[in-house]
């Protein structure tokens, strides 16, 4: 068995494992796999090891790789952060963009799906820890971006993600989960159109472990497969 395939088997039956001590299991949790910076080759591997949705960072890496059929066989999400003149290149190709953060970007993306005639899925991104150097909203400002996103054709909110602060503090990280597990639930038991709160993205190689415990039902994984990632 090749790397790939034995890291992604160990990681599923962890994530099994992980899910049941929360009244759940494996099935209950979509692991992604951030495949950015492995070529079209190694995600294969991955797919043909089990792995079903595969998340990318990179419109441009997308790009290269999808016409090099990468994800046959497998979903395709969008995880980084969009830029709204890049947004013509993927909607209608990912099945989810996870990354939406502004009224701006959900009315480009709008615009888009409504010129191929379907409805683009995405989850909306919470700066959980209002860090300067990340993208997502606000929690002061979710309620009213997902309330004006309601209102906007050809796009339709699954639930929410974050990338928290950096921390290996077990306490620290399960503050900011728990605060996104609330906001999910609470934004949950508002009935706007268009808006289901059914995925809670959160978790990557680091700490996935801690946000299932704490109501995670999709973690992002890269390194945990693929191995570390090689920057030159
Ligand atoms: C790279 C990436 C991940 C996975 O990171 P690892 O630590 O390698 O598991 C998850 N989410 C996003 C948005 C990423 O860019």
């Amino acid at each position: 068995m090749s790397q790939i395939s034995g890291n992604v088997a160990a990681l599923k039956k962890e994530i099994d494992e992980i899910a049941r001590l929360t009244g759940r299991s494996g099935d209950d949790i979509t692991l992604v796999a951030a495949t950015k910076m492995n070529d079209a080759e190694r995600v294969r591997e991955a797919v043909a090891a089990g792995i079903t949705v595969c998340g990318e960072n990179r419109v441009q890496e997308l790009l290269e790789k999808y016409e090099q059929g990468a994800y046959e066989g497998s979903e395709l999400h969008f995880i980084g952060t969009l830029q709204t003149n890049k947004v013509k290149y993927i909607v209608g190709k990912v099945q989810l963009i996870q990354s939406v953060n502004s009224v701006k970007l959900a009315k480009e993306i709008s615009k888009c799906a409504a010129k191929l005639g379907i409805v683009q899925d995405v989850l909306v991104e919470v700066n959980i820890g209002s860090e300067e150097s990340k993208s997502g909203a606000n929690v002061e400002s979710v309620y009213e971006l997902i309330e004006n996103i309601s209102l906007i054709p050809n796009i339709r909110v699954r639930g929410i993600m974050t990338i928290p602060p950096i921390s290996d503090n077990f306490d620290e990280q399960k503050c900011f989960f728990t605060k996104m597990q609330q906001l999910f639930i609470d934004i949950g038991t508002k009935k706007y159109d268009n808006i289901s709160m059914e995925f809670l993205s959160m978790g990557m190689s680091g700490d996935y472990r801690n946000a299932i415990l704490c109501g995670a039902n999709m973690v992002r994984i890269g390194t945990g497969i693929f191995g570390a990632r090689h920057y030159s």
